[in-house]
C-alpha cells in the first residue's frame, strides 16, 4: 500500500487522514477526498460525465483524431503498466480496463466521475485531489498516465512536475494532450476556454522535470507523448 500524504505540507497521514499539523481529510463513498470546501466541478463535464465514457469521449475521439478512444488508452496503458499505477484526471476510469497494475489509483477533481469509476472499477482507489499538488510521497509510482486533461490547467508545468516527482525511477508516464495543429484545434481551444500550446512547449516542461521523450505521436488535434523518468 503507498502511504498517502498531505497535499499541503507532504506531512504523511495517520489512519484518520489526518496530518501532523492538522490537516484533515476524508473518506467519500470509497474516494477519499482531499479537497477542502467546495470546489466547483467542472460543469461541462459534470454533465457529461454519465455519458462520458460510452459515447461522448469516444465519439469525439474518432472525429478529432480519426482513429478510436479505446485504442489510444490501450496503447498508453500498455507502455504505463507496472506494479503502482497513477491516472491522472482518471474521470470514470476507463484506461484501467486495459492497465495491468497491483497497486491501482484513479485521480480526478469531480466527485461524480469518482462516484462511476468506484462503481464500475471497484478495485481502483479513487482520489479526488489536485493534479498541481499529488497527495503521494515521492518516488511510489512505476507508471502514470494523464490522458487529455493537462491541458485544461491553467499552470500544466506544476502538474508535470508533481507527476515527475511521484514517479519512481525508470518509471513510464503518457500523456494525451490537445496542442495546437490548425483550424480545428483552434476552434475547440476558443470553445473550451483552453490556452492552447505546442506540443514541442509539452515536450519541454517534460525534460525540464526530467523525463525523457520516449516517443510522440500526433493524433489529429491530439498529442500523444510516452516518457521515461531517469534511473534513480
Ligand atoms: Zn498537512
Amino acid at each position: 500500500m503507498i502511504h498517502l500524504v498531505c497535499p499541503i505540507d507532504r506531512l504523511p497521514l495517520d489512519d484518520n487522514l489526518r496530518c501532523g499539523k492538522g490537516h484533515s481529510y476524508s473518506r467519500r463513498d470509497g474516494t477519499i477526498d482531499f479537497i477542502i470546501g467546495d470546489v466547483k466541478d467542472n460543469d461541462l463535464l459534470d454533465k457529461v460525465a454519465p455519458l462520458y465514457e460510452d459515447i461522448w469521449a469516444p465519439l469525439g475521439f474518432v472525429i478529432t483524431a480519426r482513429t478510436t478512444y479505446s485504442s489510444v488508452l490501450k496503447e498508453a496503458a500498455l507502455f504505463t503498466s507496472g506494479d503502482q499505477f497513477l491516472d491522472v484526471g482518471t474521470g470514470p476510469g476507463k484506461i484501467f480496463d486495459y492497465v495491468r497494475c497491483n497497486e491501482c489509483y484513479g485521480l480526478d477533481i469531480s466527485f461524480k466521475f469518482l462516484r462511476i469509476l468506484r462503481r464500475k472499477r471497484p478495485s481502483v482507489v479513487g482520489v479526488r485531489a489536485d493534479a498541481r499538488s499529488l497527495p503521494f510521497p515521492d518516488e511510489v509510482f512505476s507508471g502514470v498516465s494523464s490522458m487529455f486533461v493537462l491541458h485544461m490547467l491553467d499552470d500544466p508545468g506544476k502538474a508535470i512536475s508533481e507527476i515527475s516527482r511521484v514517479m519512481k525511477g525508470d518509471g513510464k508516464c503518457a500523456l494525451g494532450l490537445l496542442t495546437k495543429s490548425g483550424f480545428l484545434s483552434n476552434l475547440l481551444s476558443r470553445w473550451w476556454k483552453i490556452d492552447l500550446k505546442t506540443e514541442v512547449f509539452y515536450t519541454g516542461l517534460l525534460e525540464r522535470e526530467g523525463l525523457e521523450i520516449v516517443k510522440t505521436k500526433r493524433l489529429g488535434i491530439w498529442s500523444i507523448i510516452m516518457c521515461r523518468k531517469a534511473k534513480a
